[in-house]
């Protein structure tokens, strides 16, 4: 069914001379040359420049989501009063019956949910492959092609079922071995180190054995590539961990070679003083999901300790299962009002930190020197914000981060165009949704 409604041509400005963004009310003007930035600020006219008025509106880099589970577009609404445990439990046999299609229908809703709301790379985390069919990341890099945005494609995994005291049922786990060749191949089908890069990525201490962290960790370094997990989410998981190794997560982490600066953690919530302390002394990365956080009643990431101990934090939608908020921008607010009730100091976190957290911060998680920045050389991956309703707001970077929810008027990725006049370019955005609301009523039959 994908088929049919991606056929939407884009029209590459790498080919175009130049293309200015101009009279933008922040930061100015930007030039684009050849998918790079070439100049911000103030630019000169040059003959067969392409000109987009930007008059009123605010340029920033493009967002970067640093962790999400497109897959769980499809079980949204659900298990609305659970805590993380009771909520995987009761998600997990209905993830079990999804197929390939299932997963190429929610990620290209995903991506496009990410691309109108100014996201220009996506770190997806999967860690279920029904059957054993590895096609689905196949399905993912599809789409993330026909909507037009990077991709970091964490090949996910898990290995430990019920029966040998993990918390999934054993019929969504995988096989160790099964797992180490499929990783093998997606790199080699996919891995491009730019639009599609892959990451090795076991899915949660209670889901995985300690086997497969190791041998994942040596698999990625092997490739020059990075480790993405899920750690310190919620109290549960570190009684989990103190009960069944006798020691709390990240010594666990550790001791398996996972306390790096080539691994960011996703949540990264339950840390110590010490932990805080060692995890920036390494460089490694934090996603921080706050919606995803509060809606499971988790608990609040120490942003402000972790960044000021140098651990690159970022931000993630996590999955809409448990965000119900596909989009990226309004992230930026959540997390200034977590780190603001953390603190309980309202200076502890401004509107340029959330910003930087969902530009630099987060490319700084994905190993990404070329993103985040809207600066000379840095790739054009960039987003024009409408500022239509900020015409009176003294700095229009705070109505950006604590105003309305909003989507982006243009994205360009790589200096092509991805969204003109919060329209996606790349496919029919309405008729992907028509396409996974019946595919997602199927499952509940
Ligand atoms: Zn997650």
């Amino acid at each position: 069914m994908h088929d049919r409604i991606v056929a939407r041509a884009r029209t590459s400005t790498l080919t175009a001379v130049r293309t200015v963004f101009r009279g933008a009310r922040w930061p100015g003007d930007v030039a684009v040359r050849h998918g790079r930035i070439e100049a911000v600020g103030v630019v000169a006219e040059e003959p067969g420049d392409e000109v987009i008025r930007c008059d009123g509106d605010l340029i920033t880099a493009g967002l970067v989501n640093t962790h999400h589970h497109l897959y769980q577009w499809m079980t949204r609404g659900r298990c609305v009063g659970c805590d993380l445990f009771g909520w995987l439990v009761e998600l997990y046999p209905v993830w079990g019956r999804l197929d390939v299609e299932d997963v190429r229908a929610a990620a290209l809703v995903g991506l496009a949910e990410l691309a109108l709301t100014g996201c220009t790379t996506a770190a997806d985390h999967h860690y279920l492959v029904p059957r054993g069919d590895d096609s689905v990341f196949d399905a993912i890099v599809d789409a993330a092609r026909t909507v037009g945005i990077r991709v970091h494609l964490a090949r996910g995994s898990m290995d430990l079922g019920e029966s040998r005291g993990g918390l999934p049922p054993d019929h969504v786990v995988e096989d160790l071995d099964a797992i180490l060749a499929s990783t093998e191949s997606v790199i080699a089908r996919h891995h491009d180190g730019e639009r599609v890069v892959v990451t090795v990525a076991p899915c949660s201490p209670f889901s995985v054995t300690p086997e497969l962290m190791r041998a994942s960790a040596e698999l990625a370094r092997r490739h020059g590539l990075r480790l993405h997990t899920h750690l310190a989410e919620t109290v549960d998981e570190e009684r989990d961990v103190l009960d069944r190794f006798g020691r709390r997560p990240v010594d666990l982490l550790d001791e398996l070679g996972w306390i790096d600066g080539d691994v960011w953690v996703a949540h990264g919530i339950h840390f110590d003083d010490a932990e805080v302390a060692r995890l920036g002394g390494a460089g490694t990365g934090v996603a921080h999901c706050p919606s995803s956080n509060a809606r499971l009643g988790a608990g609040m990431c120490r942003v402000v300790d972790l960044e000021a101990a140098g651990a690159p934090v970022g931000l993630g939608v996590d999955g809409v299962a448990s965000n119900e908020v596909g989009g990226l921008q309004p992230e930026l607010r959540q997390a200034l009002y977590t780190a603001r009730q953390r603190a309980n100091r309202a200076e502890a976190f401004m509107p340029t930190d959330a910003l930087r957290l969902a530009t630099e911060g987060g490319a700084r998680c994905l190993g990404r020197d070329d993103l985040g920045r809207l600066e000379p050389g840095f790739r054009a991956d960039l987003v024009v914000w409408p500022g239509d309703d900020l015409g009176d707001v003294p700095d229009p970077l705070a109505g950006l981060v604590l105003g309305p929810d909003r989507r982006a008027r243009h994205v360009f990725v790589d200096g092509e165009p991805v969204v003109r006049d919060e329209t996606l370019l790349g496919a029919d955005e309405r008729a992907l949704r028509r396409d996974l609301t019946e595919r997602a009523r199927r499952l509940w039959t």
